[in-house]
């Protein structure tokens, strides 16, 4: 297996090199700063073959410590959503598949008129989905998934945000088809304020600046998904690059009856045995109504909790010696976990979908 593992690993750094040849030399290669991790232009698997100079030349001169750490921090693996997961959202989930990922799956045929929309603002209560929509789209389309907050590119890179944000695209570009998902993106794309500090002023200008350039390109297979729980907070600008604006709202029953038994039906699986009829299941149902996904998910874990806390002797019991999860648990974990999301939020929300939202 030793030898056979090393020459899959010669095998591939000869793919490599010979990608890279005839584009430049290995040396030129490091110059870029682009790391063993990235597939470099041309190379099997990377379907950006053809211009590897000119993207060794687009990568040259940008700092190797924030391209390692959108290599390591924000490039993620989405291969772990897949649209069953995500409960409710049909007409949402429908109409991303049939507008955004059918034409990242085979652009030729949506050109023009039937090009896709390269933004995609999804809004709504904080924990309904967004970020899972997100993975599933990248996933679903083959893409790489870039997924970076809003404030911890005002906050976390200080002073590093606009070159961060110039190399995500670039690097987002070169990995194509790309997601890009940037959550809480309110915090950077928010009407102009008075107090707004030069750092975030940049930011925002960079980002708009990228945004328009690879939205503007057909030939970039990039798409740029917004998330906010804030959608009021958009200046005029942003808001139409968006083209399309969906609306994630709350589950409603059937959505929350589909989530328990997802959970039931997952957890049961790994060993974690629930006992609840479908009467059960209904009335949790019908006692949850205006929580998110986020607060059913907490009330299932907290659920699952309550039978470990009556075990006496923690370290010696086998999961089989735990007895079954029921609905008993799920009444009394609705004394600590409540909905999240209040009606007034949710008004904003409907509000603002009937002005400026997507219909299908
Ligand atoms: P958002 O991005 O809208 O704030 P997320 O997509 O990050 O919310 O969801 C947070 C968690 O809540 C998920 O990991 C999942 O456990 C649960 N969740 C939220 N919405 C759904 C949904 N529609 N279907 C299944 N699980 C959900």
């Amino acid at each position: 297996t030793i030898g056979k593992n090393l020459n899959l690993n010669n095998n591939s750094s000869s793919n490599q090199a010979a990608a890279l040849n005839g584009g430049g030399t290995e040396d030129e290669y490091k110059k870029t700063g682009l790391s063993r991790k990235f597939k470099p232009p041309g190379a099997p698997g990377s379907n950006t073959g053809g211009k590897k100079n000119e993207q060794c030349e687009q990568l040259k001169g940008m700092d190797q410590k924030l391209i390692d750490l959108i290599e390591n921090e924000i490039v993620e693996n989405a291969a772990n959503v897949k649209w069953e997961d995500i409960a409710g959202l049909s007409s949402a989930k429908e109409s991303v598949k049939e507008t955004i990922v059918w034409p990242m799956l085979n652009p030729q045929i949506f050109t023009g008129i039937r090009a896709p929309p390269k933004g995609l603002l999804l809004f709504g209560p904080p924990g309904t989905g967004k970020t899972m929509i997100g993975k599933a789209i990248a996933n679903q389309s083959g893409s790489t998934f870039f997924s970076i907050s809003a404030s911890s590119l005002t906050s976390k890179y200080i002073g590093e945000g606009e070159k961060m944000v110039k190399i995500l695209f670039k690097l987002a570009e070169m990995r194509q088809p790309s997601v890009i998902f940037i959550d809480e993106i309110d915090s950077l794309l928010c009407a102009r304020q008075e107090n707004e500090n030069e750092a975030s002023r940049r930011i925002k200008t960079e980002f708009l600046v990228q945004m328009e350039g690879a939205t503007s390109r057909e030939e970039v297979r990039l798409l740029l998904i917004g998330a906010t729980n804030r959608p009021q907070e958009l200046d005029d600008a942003v808001r139409r690059r968006f083209v399309k604006k969906l609306y994630i709202p709350l589950p409603n029953m059937v959505a929350r009856e589909q989530l328990i038994r997802r959970v039931i039906e997952r957890e049961s699986a790994k060993g974690n045995a629930f006992d609840m009829s479908d009467q059960d299941i209904l009335e949790v149902v019908q006692a949850t109504k205006g929580f998110s996904g986020a607060d059913m998910t907490n009330l299932c874990k907290e659920a699952a909790l309550i039978p470990i806390r009556q075990c006496t002797d923690i370290t010696n019991i086998q999961s089989s010696d735990i007895r079954p999860i029921n609905k008993s648990d799920f009444v009394k974990s609705l004394k600590q976990v409540k909905a999240t999301v209040t009606s007034k939020d949710l008004a904003g929300y409907f509000d603002w979908n009937n002005q400026f939202g997507s219909f299908e």
